[in-house]
């Protein structure tokens, strides 16, 4: 039975048809409140949701979850991972996967407004997969095992900052604070036919600019989660954001970057959709 794990307040909370059942007074203080415990204890969760039954708890309203893991210890992002949008970007295909970090303090909830750094920011809808299991060089044959579930997210990118120097500021023109809205929920691996195979889609207000499926990943998540548990410790709660498909703004002629007052859409099968809408920076 698949299960769906979001934040509300920062307390852990089962989606259940559609509500609201917090995970720590649902099962009598037997599972943490922590969005990060409750990851950690993912097994647990799992084993005591499959006899739950929807409740009288909150409605689930999208606009009042936060992000679904509030605070990893590490959020790897993966730039050009999908082949059409190496060919966009006009990048060889990577031999590799091409590894930067969003630094935790960008994540926002899956409504959360996006804050424009500069008149160059961009859109990159992506697949996000949350580490339930660590550990340490973990075999692809058995990388899904230690996934809790996914989410969809969105790598916000300040191009300006990004492109100002050779070599290229990646980590930092992509975790500008709201840079890294994520959800609505954690959905576990079995909600899906293939994990491998999800549509994925962006849109600006009513313009699809996005549309692919994930199975056009250079690296596929078992082989991301091998080659970064080759050199890390993967923990609980850690994030892959594992590169978006072509259609972003900056490879487009004209460039097209984010105004404020438009809403970004990002949608994944079987996920759900954030919805974030830009504002000015300040
Ligand atoms: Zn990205």
């Amino acid at each position: 039975m698949s299960i769906s794990l979001a934040n509300l307040g920062g307390r852990a909370q089962l989606v259940v048809e559609s509500r609201l059942l917090d995970v720590e007074r649902a099962s009598g203080g037997r599972l943490p409140a922590d969005p990060m415990r409750a990851v950690a204890e993912w097994d647990r969760l799992r084993d005591w949701a499959a006899g739950v039954r929807a409740g009288d708890g909150d409605a689930l309203e999208e606009s009042r979850l936060g992000p679904p893991v509030p605070r990893p210890s590490k959020v790897f992002g993966i730039g050009v991972n999908y082949r059409a949008h190496a060919d966009e970007a006009k990048m060889p295909l990577p031999k590799q996967p091409m590894v930067f970090t969003k630094f935790p303090s960008c994540l926002v909830g899956p409504r959360a407004d996006v804050v424009l750094s500069s008149g160059y920011v961009d859109w990159e809808a992506e697949l996000v997969v949350v580490i339930g299991r660590g550990g340490r060089r973990i075999a692809a044959e058995r990388a899904l095992d230690h996934v809790a579930g996914y989410c969809a997210g969105q790598d916000v990118s300040d191009r300006k900052l990004q492109f100002s120097d050779t070599p290229a500021q990646f980590s930092m023109g992509k975790s500008i604070d709201t840079f890294g809205p994520i959800g609505p929920a954690i959905v576990s691996l079995d909600a899906f036919r293939d994990p491998n195979d999800l549509a994925i889609s962006c849109d600006v207000d009513d313009w699809r600019v996005q549309d692919a499926r994930t199975n056009d990943m250079i690296f596929a998540v078992p082989e991301l989660i091998a080659f970064l548990s080759s050199l890390c410790t993967l923990e609980p709660g850690d994030l892959i954001f594992t590169g978006t498909p072509s259609g972003v703004g900056s490879t487009r002629q004209p460039r097209r970057y984010l105004a404020a007052g438009e809403t970004i859409t990002t949608t994944i099968e079987g996920i759900g959709k954030l919805v974030n809408h830009c504002v000015a920076g300040g």
